[in-house]
């Protein structure tokens, strides 16, 4: 921050120009709030740069308001840079908020959507208050946001609240600057705003109070599907099998964790362990899920999450949760109102419509959806899925940014994209796996929704290799643009170096399921050496069959086929059809793949021979290790480029497996195997090209265990490692790593 000129006596006048998330997130209220208190006058306005000031008043109130703009600001608000100059007094003894100045798109003029803030649940529980149990209660400091718009400028008319004409009261707040609510877009009551309704299953309307009926029934076992802010949840007591196992039975979703919200921090303490951390994480303004080890008398049902160490639980985020919760008293378990792998469902009729075979009830309201958006996920220091809370605040590009707007398109599973101009990336909402007509359209529309909002007309397009994706089928379409292709595992490194501002070059361990190499094969145990301009490959995991392809990745008792004859060993009688498919290499591309490898030891250790979903064998690979254990295997490290050959690793797993020793031994002497041998294959490759820099990714590196050992191992060697912190390690971080690497080419 530049002081404000040299010590002056008499009166001054200064111009202060603030930068970084400073619109829609009252910053303009709060500015004339402290320049009432200080006694200044001048002006504040909206401008395409952010927010511009100008005060006037004695030389000492002027240096106060200055030094008191950053720390004070406004809890939503995220100011990068005050600047102030010194102008001449005109004799300003006023202050007022003046009209914004049009012209550019600002850098962040939509927020994401953000918790019930603490006074609003205040009112919202205050019998006195005028939106007493009023379920959308919002204020400048949250609630909807990025769901809610449909263009910009960022102003009721565009925004689904459209439809509601704010009455007088309401009016009167939102033109008031003194007032919380002064321009919340979302602003209402219970007199001008939307309302709830309850529906049967059939669709019609329930008579009486549609939220004390939802309690009612919820506490007598019922399944009813609850419209939130970004989509609509299933929702059920927690505690209840009867109840979740029927849930589970009606949605087809046989294994895959559910989450729950919880009534309280106090309530969600007795369910999982937080840390310090993971507590925050409950309790910030973007509420996602947080991933915490389950506790062994954790009140919740069997089939919450079967043979999962960890429970995903959040706290209320909208004030409809708020009465829900604490009507009901109870954790309930809220999950993404899906059918199996089909996106959250957000529309009114199409929710009906899909979930009447599941749902008992709807319990819905008439302010509409304008974008899907998922809960977010994270675990300690990671993000597994960055949607609702995180979307759609912008990161930053490493160097001078992109000198041309351009669109990133993302891989295929876990699809994100991500739209960037300037220094600026606006990575998208988690659209999923791009494998169907629905996911493919909310890809589409989102990409043109992200480009009206940011003004962003791609000129270049960034894309996967991988010939079969959709988002490469996309981007392939398209007429008038450039494309850049780029590497799945290079775009893995580039987002890891570009969101740390780490300019590289580094080694970069890449572990992950399945990514398209520039062989032909099937990448996906890779070790690099680039930075976010270029790579080479410097090593990988050995390369065996994929017996199948496709069919190897749902069914990992074929890779450990392809394992054990890669290493020598004859298949048990069931498998050993596979075990010849793999050996004469028909239907079985070649692949480097990690993910792979540790399905196969999921298997050969008798903990999953067929995945409902994608990474379950290794997750239950990881959740089954022994942390008592301190044996390890041996593995090969060889040539170069480097080789990190398993097969004397899978030769003692499948002579454990003999000898009878327990799964929880083998997976936790695999896990220190994998480790060792990547902190040594690191440090090798680290000296060689002389960098001290290593980062991981890639979807394996979700693993706890893995990642915790390979990290500490190599921070003990003296070297610095990167690991994704701000987008997830798995392909949802990829769109990013597209769009550094197609800017830093440019
Ligand atoms: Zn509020
Ligand atoms: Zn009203």
């Amino acid at each position: 921050m530049n002081a404000v000129g040299a010590p002056a006596r008499g009166r001054r006048r200064a111009r202060v120009r603030v930068t970084g998330t400073v619109q829609g997130v009252g910053f303009r209220p709060y500015v004339y709030r402290l320049a009432g208190e200080l006694g200044l006058g001048g002006y504040v306005l909206n401008d395409s740069h952010g927010v511009l000031i100008e005060i006037e008043g004695s030389a000492d109130a002027v240096d106060r308001f200055v030094a008191r703009l950053r720390c004070e600001a406004p809890p939503l608000a995220v100011v990068e840079q005050v600047l102030a100059e010194e102008r001449v007094p005109c004799g300003e003894g006023s202050f007022a908020i003046r009209d914004s100045v049009g012209g550019q798109v600002p850098d962040a003029p939509v927020t994401p959507d953000t918790a019930t803030c603490e006074d609003c649940v205040r009112e919202l529980f205050d019998p006195a208050d005028r939106r007493f149990r009023y379920p959308f209660i919002n204020c400048t400091n949250c609630g909807p946001r990025f769901t809610i718009v449909r263009g910009v400028p960022y102003d009721r008319p565009l925004t689904t609240m459209a439809s509601f004409a704010m009455c007088a009261e309401c009016r009167a707040e939102y033109d008031d600057p003194a007032d919380r609510r002064f321009h919340a877009q979302p602003n209402a009551c219970p007199e001008c705003g939307p309302s709830l309704r309850l529906l049967s299953g059939r669709g019609e309307p329930v008579a009486g109070d549609p939220l004390a009926a939802t309690a009612a029934a919820l506490r007598a076992g019922a399944i009813v599907s609850i419209k939130g802010i970004g989509g609509y949840h299933l929702a059920c007591l927690a505690a209840s099998e009867r109840t979740v196992a029927g849930l589970r039975a009606r949605k087809h979703r046989e294994d895959k964790p559910f989450a729950l919200m919880a009534p309280s921090l106090t309530v969600a303490d007795s369910l999982v362990s937080l840390d310090p951390v993971s507590r925050g994480l409950l309790t910030g303004p973007p509420r996602p899920i947080v991933l915490a080890p389950r506790r062994p008398d954790a009140p919740v049902a069997d089939s919450v999450a079967p043979g999962a160490p960890e429970l995903g639980v959040m706290l209320p985020y909208s004030p409809l949760h708020h009465l829900l919760l604490t009507d009901v008293g109870e954790t309930l378990v809220m999950t993404s109102a899906n059918v199996s792998d089909e996106p959250i469902a957000f529309v009114d009729d199409d929710a009906l419509e899909r979930l009447r075979e599941i749902a008992d009830l709807f319990l819905v309201h008439d302010r509409p959806i304008q974008t899907r958006t998922d809960d977010s996920v994270v675990r300690a220091h990671t993000i597994l899925r960055r949607s609702r809370g995180y979307v759609p605040a912008a990161l930053s590009l490493p160097g001078a940014g992109t000198p041309r707007p351009l669109l990133a398109c993302g891989a295929g599973l876990k699809n994100t994209f991500c739209l960037a101009r300037g220094g600026r990336a606006w990575v998208s909402h988690h659209i999923g796996d791009l494998e169907n007509y629905e996911t493919l359209r909310s890809f589409t529309d989102g990409i043109s929704h992200f480009g009206a909002l940011f003004a962003v007309e791609p000129e270049v397009v960034a894309h996967d290799l991988h010939p079969e994706y959709l988002s490469t089928k996309y981007a392939l379409e398209l007429d008038g643009i450039e494309l850049v292709g780029v590497q799945h595992h290079h775009a893995h490194l580039a987002a890891c170096l570009a969101e740390h501002g780490e300019p590289g070059p580094a080694i970069g361990a890449i572990f992950d399921g399945t990514g398209y190499g520039f062989d032909g094969t099937v990448w996906g145990g890779e070790l690099l050496y680039g930075d976010v301009r270029s790579f080479e490959r410097v090593g990988s995991l050995m390369a065996v069959a994929l017996p199948g392809a496709a069919r190897a990745i749902k069914q990992p008792w074929r890779m450990a086929c392809a394992w054990l004859v890669a290493s020598g060993l004859e298949p048990p009688a069931a498998w050993r059809p596979i075990g010849e498919l793999a050996r004469s290499g028909l239907a079985s591309p070649l692949t480097t793949s990690m993910g792979r490898l540790f399905d196969a030891v999921a298997a050969l250790a008798g903990i999953r021979a067929e995945v409902n979903y994608e990474g379950q064998a290794a997750i239950e690979l990881e959740a089954a290790c022994d942390p008592s254990e301190r044996g390890s295997y041996p593995i090969a490290l060889t040539g170069e480029p480097l080789v990190i050959d398993p097969r004397e690793t899978i030769r003692a797993v499948a002579a454990d497996v003999r000898a009878g020793r327990s799964s929880g031994v083998i997976a936790r002497r695999f896990h220190r195997a994998i480790a060792s041998a990547t902190v040594e294959a690191c440090v090798g490759l680290a000296d060689a090209h002389a960098t001290e820099v290593v980062a991981l990714s890639g979807g394996v590196f979700q693993n706890r265990v893995l990642l915790e050992s390979v990290s500490d191992g190599l921070t003990a060697t003296g070297l610095r490692v990167l690991v994704p912190e701000r987008l997830p390690a798995g392909d949802g971080g990829i769109s990013y790593g597209q769009a550094a690497v197609a800017a830093a080419t440019l």
